[in-house]
């Protein structure tokens, strides 16, 4: 099979997320690889998409922590609920006989 150049870049845009997520087999890296070395505006168009995907990666991993942190709030907040509620059934307990004279 022969392709020209304009075809084998339309390939690459088509190939090129793959790459970014190293989805590719090898064979296909391979040929990516040859065509980033020889091409210039493929090679813009990859590190392009590198960085944005790197900043995607990033962003995700941000908004990870941000939920790690609310759920350990709730998770204190749980906690201090239960602890509230245990002293009083403990008070309560106690006060039992005072209050009502059993
Ligand atoms: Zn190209």
């Amino acid at each position: 099979m022969i392709i020209d150049k304009k075809e084998e870049c339309d390939i690459m845009t088509d190939l090129l997320p793959l790459y970014v997520e190293n989805l590719t087999q090898e064979d296909t890296e391979q040929w990516i690889k040859e065509h980033l070395s020889e091409c210039e505006q493929c090679r813009k168009n990859y590190e392009l998409m590198q960085a944005s995907f790197t900043e995607m990666i990033k962003e995700e991993k941000k908004v990870k922590k941000k939920k790690t942190k609310l759920f350990k709030k709730v998770k204190l907040r749980l906690f201090l609920y239960g602890y509230v509620l245990v002293l009083a059934v403990i008070w309560l307990y106690c006060m039992w006989d005072f209050i009502f004279g059993f």
